[in-house]
């Protein structure tokens, strides 16, 4: 009976055993959806983490998680490395060195295979190009640092509240927005997607934002977005 579905619509449900049809995505009836993923925390290491343990120095530890106000944030990590010294190709070295979460690649691969996928981060894009290369080459939207002489100057923000804003923009397209963050920095995008999704969270988000759901494994993670896709 199953060979009589013959519209491409119809294959991924008939693929499925009859009593696992519910959790198939079905390609011919599924919301157009895009998938906006923060980076640090979700898929990487939080990069600014890394640097204070490579380079000793225990003020770089503090992350949007400790400190809510990103500007203030960017602004002290700036004048710390200043202070010591250190240059952006010494950052960069530090993060040559990081690789994915463990499963990250390859949660990362399977959603791409079904739904587009879009990182949304508050990194810089000379921070991430060696994360993205083990990523698979995700797209990534982001922010960018001002350079001299391999001293970081300052850095530039593509618009102000760029996660929020680029959800709202695709929301006026009309796709169904699945947004994942584990931070205070994304949860304007979680609150303004369709669907937000906290994963990896510290205690005082998920206590925070209680209205949102929760997950700390990528099989659920998925589960999650594939039920908000259908
Ligand atoms: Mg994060």
């Amino acid at each position: 009976m199953w060979g009589l579905a013959t519209s491409l619509g119809r294959l991924s449900a008939v693929r499925q055993p009859p009593g696992r049809a519910a959790a198939a995505l079905d390609f011919a009836t599924m919301k157009q959806s895009i998938v906006t993923l923060d980076m640090e925390g979700v898929l990487t290491p939080e990069i600014w983490i890394a640097v204070s343990e490579k380079t000793g120095i225990r003020e770089l530890r503090r992350t949007t998680r400790d400190e809510p106000d990103y500007d203030k944030l960017m602004r002290g990590r700036l004048a710390i490395l200043d202070e010591h010294g250190l240059k952006l190709s010494d950052i960069q070295k530090v993060i040559g060195a990081l690789s994915p979460l463990p499963g990250a690649r390859e949660f990362l691969d399977e959603l791409r295979s079904c739904v587009q996928v879009v990182i949304l981060s508050d990194t810089f894009e000379q921070f991430a190009a060696p994360l993205l290369r083990q990523l698979n080459y995700p797209t990534l939207l982001c922010h960018r640092l001002v350079v001299e002489d391999d001293r970081i100057v300052n850095y530039q923000l593509r618009i102000r509240e760029q996660k929020r804003e680029a959800v709202a923009a695709f929301k006026r397209m009309n796709y169904n927005v699945i947004a994942g963050g584990d931070s205070f920095n994304d949860t304007a995008m979680l609150l303004e997607a369709d669907t937000g999704i906290l994963f990896h969270a510290p205690a005082n988000v998920k206590a925070q934002f209680s209205q949102l759901p929760s997950v700390d494994e990528y099989a659920d993670f998925m589960a999650l977005i594939k039920e908000a896709m259908a």
